[in-house]
């Protein structure tokens, strides 16, 4: 789609489902895997992004940012993340300056592997730390020590990435206010340089998972307000976690952009920016989603549907059948679901959503669709109207309670 003779902006995401081992609080699509399945499935992945790459409505495009997620794609052979990325180039128009994130854990990095990342257009690495604590890394899991960490951090620097992120976890079992300040302090304090950007996201026991069965009893009671939860921090030790990232980070140079997104001044993640304000994607691989022209769809977890079905792509290029065979989800984002979405993705941004930017998306006023909202955040505290920025806000207290503030916004 063309506005203008401009291109519209175009996110990619290519789901890569490796990891060295499986960590235990982890429902993510992801796992241990051998080297031929690894390269059967970046087989796929090439016929995939070329199939997705002729569709006609693509032309209008044009590529901002790519993420490779997972799971651990640095896990990859550096040749399949050059292979992807000459893919994707070659299928899409890629803009200049796209950002190009790759997430990575310690221990699965070389010097060698960083400098084709660099070579190949990589411009953005994620790492996943979690804590600078080696007792809480073992109870996750986790395949490194914090000395495993900063080993990796070196090269990376080293390598000549001037664009960094690190992953950090809050409210882990056993964790205390006073361990997390530690971790924040080892990651804000980082040799060389600081990294660009850090992410703090809390624990969430998700069943399926060792951890669902070692602590959901535990995640109950905290959630029904009981004080005493065992290892797991009480809600009131989570919410000061918040608090101290917040504030360390800030007297750091940290900005919190988003609920759980701290970057330097110009830093911010373009890539997440861009889902949180309804920029369409295309995503690659299992259970990667996409949203396009009105429609999301989410393709299947299964590795060897989805293998299969992308070789069959190969041989008749006909993209129809083997789309179909992978996408599981197809749903048309109807204009109720679009406005909540914008109010309650862009309300997880400290900048709030644009009144504007609303009306020239939907055609109507924010105040006319969720006045009485608005109204009754406004009074109780937990949203403000921004007169700068003419947007509305989740204020501190709102930021607390963001998952109730958010779900009024539902038509
Ligand atoms: S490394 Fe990440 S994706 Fe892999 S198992 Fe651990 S948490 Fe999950």
């Amino acid at each position: 789609m063309m506005s203008g003779g401009r291109r519209t902006p175009l996110e990619l995401y290519v789901h890569v489902p490796f990891c060295v081992r499986k960590c235990a609080y982890c429902d993510f699509v992801s796992g241990p895997a051998g080297p031929e399945e690894m390269a059967e499935y970046v087989k796929a992945l090439l016929a995939e992004i070329q199939a997705a790459g002729r569709m006609e409505k693509v032309s209008g495009y044009e590529v901002v940012s790519v993420f490779f997620g997972g799971g651990t794609p640095s896990i990859l052979e550096t040749s399949d993340i050059e292979k992807i990325l000459k893919s994707i180039r070659r299928a899409f128009f890629m803009g200049e300056g796209a950002e190009i994130t790759l997430e990575a854990n310690p221990g699965t990095l070389t010097p060698d592997k960083l400098t084709a990342y660099r070579r190949a257009g990589i411009n953005r690495l994620s790492l996943g730390l979690q804590s600078s604590n080696d007792r809480e890394l073992s109870l996750l899991g986790r395949i490194h020590s914090f000395d495993m960490f900063l080993e990796s951090y070196r090269m990376v620097r080293d390598a000549g990435f001037s664009n960094v992120n690190v992953d950090l976890m809050a409210a882990l079992p056993g964790q205390t206010e006073e361990s997390f300040r530690k971790s924040l302090e080892a990651v804000a304090e980082l040799l060389p340089v600081p990294p660009e950007h850090i992410s703090v996201y809390s624990l969430i026991i998700e069943e399926g998972t060792p951890f669902y069965a070692a602590y959901h009893e535990q995640a109950e009671a905290r959630a029904a307000g009981e004080s005493d939860t065992g290892l797991l921090p009480s809600e009131e030790a989570e919410r000061n976690m918040y608090y101290m990232a917040r504030s360390l980070l800030k007297e750091r140079g940290y900005d919190r952009y988003e609920i759980s997104n701290f970057a330097r001044l110009g830093y911010e993640c373009r890539h997440n920016i861009g889902y949180w304000t309804g920029v369409s994607y295309l995503g690659f691989g299992i259970s990667a989603s996409s949203y396009m022209e009105g429609k999301r769809f989410i393709n299947c977890e299964d590795r060897k549907v989805y293998t299969e079905a992308m070789a069959e792509l190969e041989k008749n290029r006909d993209i129809e059948p083997a789309l179909r065979t992978v996408r599981r989800e197809e749903e048309i984002v109807t204009k109720d679901r679009a406005m909540e979405e914008f109010m309650f993705l862009g309300l997880r941004m400290m900048c709030g959503v644009s009144e504007k930017r609303f009306m020239e998306r939907f055609g109507v006023s924010m105040r006319e669709i969720y006045g009485p909202i608005l109204e009754k955040m406004e009074r109780n505290g937990l949203m403000e109207w921004d007169g700068i920025r003419a947007s509305w806000k989740l204020t501190d207290a709102g930021i607390d309670v963001s998952n109730y503030v958010l779900a009024d916004f539902l038509l």
